[in-house]
């Protein structure tokens, strides 16, 4: 028999705000992962292979650790990943030696399994001064999160932040375009069509400045289907201006040594897509 009271209980536990986020982006991700995850990745694959142009994965270590397979299946291919923390949690409700361990087991899983890395970027972009400074300590070449920042979004050029002890950082972060794909998608529900002419928008401006255009397109939504169209309008129109369309890693070396893009494009485009979850039950067990 059914127990009303507890059944109660968790009505009004689902009713709450936070209870109706949860049980509506699990929905979500159920629809979203009904498409396997190397299908999602292919797509995006044959799009990227059409225009010659790369894309740069940081994926979660934990993740990676309970699909081997599917990691060196994805290592095969000519793009990049990178760590996106051992697992997906915010760093800044974590204390500083917790903080070190996500650190450590992160990049002790990366190194067990071979995947070759140079950057990082923190879950949910969402660092305080202690994750920044552990970006330092394990001599990473690149960031991708601190970026995120209101203060950097809407910049065009690589920058440096100052560390607590008054030194800048020698890794190189990269703004952010603040229009993810879960923002075009999620939030303003979005056609492929108008998704790409938004961020096409902010390729054009960093352009004026021959700056770079960094965005996050997280696999598993514009590996779907139905926006993998975006994907290909952004290629077409980068394509068509002469757009570089690197790795992070390739972007961050080739400027630092030459100060400008590969054959003196008149901007650099970084695709960059998280990957949280590989399946719907990796969502599961993360909440
Ligand atoms: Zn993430």
């Amino acid at each position: 028999m059914v127990d009303i009271s507890s059944l109660m209980s968790w009505t009004r536990h689902l009713r709450t705000r936070r209870g109706i986020q949860i049980f509506s982006h699990t929905t979500k991700m159920f629809r979203l992962h009904m498409t396997p995850f190397f299908q999602l990745l292919q797509r995006i694959f044959n799009t990227l292979d059409e225009f010659d142009s790369k894309f740069t994965f940081p994926l979660v270590a934990k993740t990676a650790q309970t699909h081997p397979d599917v990691v060196r299946w994805l290592c095969s291919f000519p793009h990049e990943i990178a760590i996106h923390g051992y697992k997906h949690v915010r760093y800044p409700f974590l204390t500083a030696q917790q903080q070190a361990l996500e650190f450590e087991r992160a990049i002790q899983i990366f190194k067990g399994m071979k995947i070759p890395f140079k950057g990082f970027r923190a879950p949910y972009n969402a660092y305080s001064e202690i994750t920044m400074e552990l970006v330092e300590k394990h001599k990473f070449n690149w960031d991708g999160g601190i970026g995120f920042h209101p203060n950097y979004r809407h910049g065009n050029n690589f920058f440096k932040i100052q560390l607590r002890n008054k030194r800048m950082s020698s890794y190189t972060c990269i703004p952010l375009c603040e229009w993810s794909d879960d923002r075009l998608i999620d939030s303003h529900r979005l056609s492929s069509e108008k998704m790409a002419n938004i961020l096409i928008h902010h390729m054009k401006k960093a352009r004026q400045i021959r700056g770079v255009i960094m965005y996050d397109l997280h696999p598993i939504r514009i590996g779907q289907k139905k926006y993998i169209q975006c994907l290909n309008s952004l290629l077409s129109y980068a394509n068509k201006i002469d757009a570089w369309v690197p790795t992070v890693s390739d972007a961050v070396d080739y400027w630092s040594k030459n100060h400008q893009w590969k054959g003196d494009a008149p901007v650099c485009c970084l695709l960059t897509g998280d990957i949280d979850n590989f399946t719907f039950f990796d969502f599961i067990r993360r909440i």
